[in-house]
């Protein structure tokens, strides 16, 4: 990962020590485990299915996103699923700085960081994706905007992690895909950096995904979605679980075990029943209060998140799925 040379600061060291193993210190994984899990996950999600029967013939999507919505308030799911999908400078910042930093781990090139975000605007524009139609129209206070914040994640990420070495095959947002029922339920993911590969049924992989802000259990969460569909496609599940707060340069870590998976399959089926329940009316939204009403776009209409944002303690207040 360091090139022998590389002076590195505290910050980077511990990256080093926390993300890194011997192969003597890596765990094994019993071959068949593919299996046993898209087994387990079909089981559990037979009954809804038979509940979406002929009447919802469309797919049902699931992403670490929607798992985290739907397990939190379903009134706000179901507003955000009616939402039409805009970008907005916050939304491609993300996509700009992940981006610069893909180039960052790829290139034989040093660029000043400010070069490497013009460089992923020109790129995100050139492969015409929805993001680089935006960008491309946005005008320059937006543009200013997204290069800044962008920016700062990048620095950041220079500042905190060491340089990647190639032969550690680091790659960013590699797609996860898993299909169940011919496509009734698609399970996605694009984790943020991905470090090492598994050796036979030994587990090699960490799966780093980048935050800003707090720390939040559904960050957990979100990596556990990742390890269940690397598992789901290879057979071995990566060996340990990051998720790094680039504003204090910390971040926490998970090791990946069976037992781990074998939950994560029974949240999945769970949000997938929940989504079905929700969409065919057998299920009556619930209200979930949470520090995040003041982001709800229906938070004018809602009393009860207005009452919890006030701390009236008699608010409907849990963070409870
Ligand atoms: S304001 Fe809060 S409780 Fe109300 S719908 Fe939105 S997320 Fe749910």
């Amino acid at each position: 990962m360091a090139t022998e040379a590389q002076p590195l600061n505290d910050a980077q060291r511990e990256v080093l020590a926390r993300l890194g193993a011997k192969r003597s210190e890596r765990p094994s994984f019993e071959p068949g485990l593919r299996d046993h899990l898209r087994v387990e996950l079909e089981k559990r999600l037979a009954g809804t299915v038979r509940m979406m029967g002929e009447e919802l013939d469309e797919s049902i999507w699931l992403s670490k996103h929607k798992l985290e919505k739907v397990h939190g308030c379903e009134v706000r799911f179901l507003a955000e699923e009616d939402l039409e999908f805009s970008w907005s400078v916050p939304v491609a910042r993300g996509i700009v700085a992940h981006k610069a930093i893909e180039i960052e781990i790829t290139t034989e090139r040093e660029w000043a960081p400010l070069d490497l975000v013009d460089e992923s605007i020109a790129r995100l524009i050139d492969e015409g994706r929805s993001v680089g139609e935006w960008l491309a129209s946005a005008g320059d206070a937006q543009l200013d905007a997204v290069r800044a914040e962008a920016n700062n994640a990048l620095v950041s990420y220079e500042e905190c992690f060491p340089r990647l070495d190639r032969k550690w095959r680091p790659a960013t947002e590699v797609p996860m895909r898993a299909e169940f029922f011919d496509g009734r339920f698609v399970l996605t993911g694009k984790p943020d950096l991905t470090i090492g590969h598994a050796d036979g049924t030994v587990a090699g992989k960490v799966i780093v995904d980048f935050k800003t802000g707090r720390k939040n259990p559904a960050h957990v969460e979100d990596l556990r979605f990742y390890a269940l569909l690397d598992a789901l496609r290879v057979g071995v599940p990566p060996r340990r679980l990051v998720s790094y707060y680039l504003d204090s340069a910390s971040m926490t870590v998970e090791d990946v075990s069976e037992e781990l998976l074998h939950s994560t399959v029974l949240r999945v089926a769970a949000a997938a029943q929940k989504i079905v329940e929700l969409m065919v009316g057998e299920r009556e939204p619930r209200l979930v209060a949470s520090p995040t009403c003041r982001w709800c776009p229906i938070l004018g209409d809602c009393a009860t998140g207005q009452a919890s944002l006030r701390g009236d303690d008699d608010a409907d207040y849990s963070w409870e799925p």
